[in-house]
């Protein structure tokens, strides 16, 4: 795997309004400061002490993005230095972020993760859960949080039919409420989904293994 030359090609083929953050969980400094080298500046995790580690290791201009699903409990490990959380489900989770995020004066920007998938496993909320949390006083009232856009995660799937199916369906409740809640970032799209998430309207993609390789969770 050549992480930069992956990176030289995937690069120029983004329209300019699609932010790529390159998906480094479980992959050693050395793959991202290879990426980091040919360019790349955001860089997306899911897992918040190994974010954490390689955020003091690495170079700090880069932006951090915690992709995964976060527990509570560690929030206090990223607020610090977190740009963007990916994938809030809940107001008792954006209550702490924004706990900790005062703790160091900062606005942690947020997206609301939406349930798209036909998959049990899935996080996120469902389109009416996604308004309740959106239209909740005590959610409004948080100085340190900001909500900025949605994320969502397709089906594994190669039907390509059922890839835009979801994808549209998460752009056209996007641009729905995108003016009253002030969005600006959609994020869908993977390695194996991304040309379609961009071209159902995607404007950030979290590219894992297209960059540097397939994972290798046995480490
Ligand atoms: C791992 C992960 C990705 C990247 O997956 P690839 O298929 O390797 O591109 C994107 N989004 C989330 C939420 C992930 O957990």
């Amino acid at each position: 795997m050549n992480i930069s030359e992956n990176l030289k090609k995937l690069t120029p083929t983004l329209p300019e309004d699609v932010t790529l953050v390159a998906v480094s969980k479980t992959k050693p400094l050395e793959d991202l400061m290879l990426a980091y080298h040919a360019g790349q500046r955001v860089f997306g995790e899911n897992k918040i002490q190994e974010m954490a580690a390689k955020w003091e290791a690495m170079p700090k201009d880069v932006e951090w993005h915690m992709i995964g699903h976060v527990q509570t409990n560690k929030v206090k490990y990223m607020a610090e230095f977190v740009t963007l959380i990916h994938a809030v489900d809940s107001l008792k989770l954006l209550l702490e972020i924004n706990k900790q995020a005062q703790k160091f004066k900062r606005v942690i920007h947020c997206l609301v993760q939406i349930k798209i998938a036909d998959e049990e496993s899935k996080f996120g909320l469902t389109e009416s859960e996604a308004i309740s949390l959106l239209n909740d006083p005590t959610a409004g009232a948080l100085t340190h949080v900001k909500i900025v856009g949605l994320m969502g995660m397709a089906t594994f799937t190669e039907d390509k039919a059922q890839l835009i199916r979801e994808f549209s369906h998460l752009k056209r409740f996007y641009d729905l409420h995108k003016d009253t809640y002030s969005f600006h970032i959609l994020s869908m799209g993977m390695s194996g989904d991304y040309k379609i998430a961009i071209q159902q309207g995607s404007n950030m993609i979290r590219v894992g293994s297209a960059i540097f390789g397939e994972r290798n969770y046995s480490q």
